[in-house]
Parts: C-alpha cells; sequence; structure tokens
C-alpha cells in the first residue's frame, strides 16, 4: 500500500506565503541541482526523492512542509555557566510543538552558520560578536511534518559563553513565543526543568541531538564504544564536551562510565587517560584492576602508573589471591 499526504495548507496558504514551493508534481524538478547542494545526499527514483535512512511510513507528498526533498535549517546551541549550572537556550515554538533550539531554514545561498547566527538574533534576540562556533554534522531531524519526499537537516552550531555573571538577557520573537534559559546539567534536568517550569516538552525533532548533548547515559555508551575502538582522542573529546561547565554532568558521567567499563578479570590495565573510564581526574596515566574495585590515577608518567600498578598486583599476591597480570592499554 502506498501512502500519500499533504497538509491542505501547503497548496493555499503555503504558496500564497511563500514558504511552499508551487511544483506538485516532483518528477518535474531538476534533481541533480539539488542533490549536488544537499547536506545529506538522497537518492531520486523515477523522477521523485527519497529520503535517506528510515522511512517515515508516508511515501509520497509534502506532509505540512511546503519543500520538495531536502530542507537545511541551521540551529543554535547556546551554552552559559550560572550558579554552578549549565544553562542552554531553548525556544518555544509558536506551533505548539515544544521546546527546542532556535534556528530555521537557510536562506538561498546562505552558509550553515551564518544561518544558525541569524536565527538566533531573530528568534531570541541573542547577538553575540566573536563567539567561537563548532558546527556539528549535519543531520536529518525527525520531524513529525516530514514524508520520504520531504524532510529535514539540521546543521547545528554550538557555543559555550562559559561563565557568566548574570544570564544574556533573551526575548522570544519571530517563530518564537518565548526564549528561555533552561538548566541543562544532564537531559533529565533539561526535562524536568521544562516540565515543572513552563509546562513544556521537548520538541521532538530536536530530543536526539539534546540526548547527544546532554544525556550521559547515550554519552557514556558513545566513550565506551570510543574506548573498545583504542580511539582515545576521540574518548577524551566526547568526554571533555559532555561535562564542559558542568560539575553536575562530570559527576552523573563518571559515574555512567564506571559502570559501563568491565576490565577484564586477571589484568591490570595502564594508560594514558584510561581514568575517563571512572575517574574525573582525566589528564595523566591511570591504571584500574579487574580483579577488584581499585584504581589509580594522575601519574605524570607512564612509568609511573606502571609501577604503582605492579605493587597493586603484589598485594594480590601477597594476600594469596592470583597475581593480575599488568597490562599496557595501548597495545593490550
Ligand atoms: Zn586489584
Amino acid at each position: 500500500m502506498t501512502t500519500t499526504w499533504t497538509h491542505p495548507d501547503v497548496f493555499t496558504r503555503g504558496i500564497a506565503e511563500g514558504w511552499a514551493e508551487a511544483e506538485t508534481d516532483p518528477t518535474c524538478i531538476n534533481w541533480a541541482e539539488r542533490q549536488a547542494a544537499a547536506a545529506i545526499w538522497f537518492d531520486v527514483i523515477d523522477g521523485r526523492p527519497v529520503k535517506p535512512g528510515e522511512s517515515t511510513g508516508i511515501e509520497h507528498g509534502r506532509g505540512e512542509n511546503g519543500h520538495w526533498g531536502e530542507k537545511q535549517n541551521g540551529d543554535a546551541v547556546v551554552l552559559v555557566c550560572f550558579n554552578g549550572t549549565r544553562w542552554v537556550l531553548l525556544i518555544e515554538r509558536d506551533d505548539d510543538k515544544g521546546w527546542g533550539f532556535p534556528g530555521g531554514g537557510l536562506d538561498e545561498g546562505e552558509a550553515p552558520l551564518a544561518g544558525v547566527i541569524r536565527e538566533l538574533a531573530e528568534e531570541s534576540g541573542l547577538v553575540i560578536p566573536g563567539a567561537a562556533w563548532r558546527m556539528l554534522e549535519a543531520r536529518i531531524v525527525p520531524d513529525t511534518r516530514s514524508t520520504d519526499e520531504s524532510w529535514m537537516v539540521s546543521w547545528p552550531a554550538v557555543t559555550n559563553l562559559g561563565e557568566v555573571d548574570a544570564l544574556p538577557a533573551v526575548q522570544g520573537a519571530s517563530d518564537a513565543r518565548r526564549a528561555e534559559w533552561v538548566r541543562a546539567d544532564t537531559y533529565d534536568v533539561l526535562a524536568a526543568n521544562l516540565k515543572t517550569t513552563y509546562h513544556g516538552q521537548v520538541f521532538t525533532a530536536h530530543q536526539p541531538l539534546l540526548a547527544e548533548l546532554f544525556d550521559t547515559g547515550q554519552i557514556a555508551e558513545a566513550i565506551a564504544g570510543a574506548l573498545y575502538d583504542r580511539d582515545l582522542e576521540k574518548a577524551r573529546d566526547l568526554f571533555d564536551r559532555a561535562v564542559e561547565g558542568s560539575r553536575a554532568a562530570l559527576g552523573a558521567l563518571a559515574k555512567q562510565l564506571a559502570a559501563n567499563v568491565e576490565i577484564p578479570k586477571g589484568t591490570i590495565v595502564v594508560g594514558f587517560g584510561i581514568d575517563v573510564w571512572g575517574n574525573p581526574h582525566r589528564d595523566g596515566y591511570a591504571w584500574r584492576c579487574g580483579d577488584c574495585r581499585w584504581t589509580g590515577s594522575n601519574y605524570l608518567t607512564a612509568p609511573g602508573a606502571q609501577g604503582d600498578a605492579e605493587e597493586h598486583a603484589i598485594m594480590h599476591q601477597e594476600q594469596g589471591e592470583p597475581v593480575p597480570a599488568v597490562q599496557d592499554y595501548a597495545t593490550a
């Protein structure tokens, strides 16, 4: 069975207001041009665009969107540290779909970061000249307005304004009913705050990005995956970003990591940076024992950690227990 859906407003209001394409037959569109400009490559079959990845369950039509194929958005993730807590700027959408990042469609030919900065100013009034932005990879967002022939791609950009004496003034405007700073040490804290303070909920399309940034369980899994691949640089990077400006996130993540990573029995693992496995001291050499709960961290040199780990192995021996083998993490 083939499903088709386009909201009636697309043909009337959408075209009149300029947010919908007048073309009703996607096979008349020059797809080669749009494929070349796409943020994420998509196939065209029999003249019709096909959303990459998971199906929305609606094969044809534009849903509540005005465009055919891919539409690119820029979304602003602005963080500040205030009063010992990390905060993120969110807006309440005026379409009753919940709270998400300030952002919106890129203008014709507009670079993603330029769009992010413009949308941020339009929707929240926040202008932060000189802010250092980090672009994340473009991703397809799970927007309930989309179909397999009309979907949204987001370019998120993250900036952290660091410690502030007061939360910067913001004011909802344009497509935003309200703009507010929301406590965001972890995803659960953020969702709970939206609910209790604003009787609001997370905008479905932005849920995965919020989880990627703030869900310590999900981040711990990503770090464990990087460690499994022996990609210490990536593990440390994920860790540093997740705890940036938030002591509470650091504590939550350290607990998740300690629960997630198992050192093999009969082994003491030694290496640089491995204390991200369960210890906030992450800038030196460390060891962790698989036969007990002991760890050692903050060694300045590899031999320092190695020597202490060997002493720990001897302690097991002196207690008449099997002697764990000390292994270098990088070569184990
Ligand atoms: Zn031990």
